[in-house]
């Protein structure tokens, strides 16, 4: 698995010096946390959020009994692999599901992050699980992105909502969930608007559209490979906006993990969703323990 390469191999360098020692020092601990400092660093994790990881796992190897166990190196180990499941948000964040139908999912984000994309793939997941979702095409902007999501849900084989371009978001929105009540989805997802930057112009209607439909999730798909700066992201929109959650995308591509590592250290947003590739079966729910071990091998 191509993800985060050079960041699993210099963790696993920075600890395979441990792992089979007999005895274990202070002075070893704090070599070893040096290069788990630099590997992290290395990856775009942010310096607040390295100095946070760095400092609670060394107050916990060398604080507790760890070095005095019979496996010492293997407990530090142990101590890095937790503090990375914590600092990734612990365990699995589901979707809040309505409890009257149907649950609408706003799903916001800068153009190229893989929003639309995002849509169907989030639609195909909740499909195999005998959801019935509604896609709908909020984005008035660009006309293809109304022709890509209705060309997604043919492939799927799932209804797309759209008005075309002509008509408000916020109208279109409100018109989907009427259109979902009358047709039994019990889910929909809107695809809104993305533009190059975060600007005034995009936050309102956004904001205008939650206001409105008041959905039960608002979803931010960013793009992983951008590191530092979908964490930037995720803070901006979600001071304005009030996020549920992160889809990180693009995780298939050579992004380094500092997003990943970070999203939920630095906007206490759980990562619910990742994109691990084009094709619309390349969403996985985000486990932080399964990352964690793909990353400590
Ligand atoms: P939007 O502008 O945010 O709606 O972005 P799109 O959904 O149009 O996606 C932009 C590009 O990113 C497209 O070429 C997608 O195929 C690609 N893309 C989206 N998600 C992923 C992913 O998880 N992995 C990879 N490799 N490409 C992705």
């Amino acid at each position: 698995m191509a993800m985060f390469e050079g960041l699993a191999e210099k963790l696993q360098g920075a600890l395979r010096k441990l792992r089979g020692k007999g005895k274990v020092t202070e002075a070893d601990v704090t070599e070893a946390l040096r290069e788990v400092r630099m590997a992290l660093l290395g990856a775009d994790v942010s310096l607040k959020v390295v100095k946070q990881f760095v400092s609670s796992v060394k107050e916990r190897a060398i604080g507790q009994d760890v070095l005095e166990s019979l496996t010492p190196g293997q407990q530090v180990v142990k101590v890095v692999y937790d503090e990375l499941v914590q600092l990734m948000g612990g365990s699995n964040a589901k979707l809040t599901v309505a409890s009257k139908p149907p649950t609408v999912i706003m799903l916001v984000g800068l153009q190229g992050a893989g929003k639309t994309t995002t849509v169907a793939k989030l639609a195909a997941f909740l499909h195999k699980q005998g959801r019935r979702p509604l896609l709908t095409a909020c984005d008035v902007y660009r006309p293809a992105a109304v022709k890509q999501l209705q060309v997604l849900g043919t492939q799927l084989d799932l209804p797309v909502f759209s008005m075309g371009t002509d008509i408000s978001p916020v109208d279109i929105a409100r018109a989907a969930v009427e259109h979902a009540n009358r047709h039994g989805n019990d889910m929909v997802l809107l695809d809104t608007a993305g533009r190059l930057h975060i600007n005034e112009e995009l936050m309102t209607e956004l904001e205008d559209i939650k206001k409105t439909v008041q959905p039960h999730e608002i979803l931010l798909v960013v793009d992983a490979m951008t590191g530092q700066d979908a964490v930037n992201v995720a803070e901006a929109f979600h001071a304005q906006l009030g996020l549920d959650g992160v889809v990180l995308t693009k995780l298939d591509g050579d992004a380094r993990g500092g997003a990943a590592l970070s999203v939920k250290a630095v906007t206490g947003c759980p990562i619910k969703f990742v994109g691990m590739g084009e094709k619309t079966d390349a969403l996985e729910p985000f486990h932080p323990e399964r990352m964690a071990s793909r990353i400590l091998g």
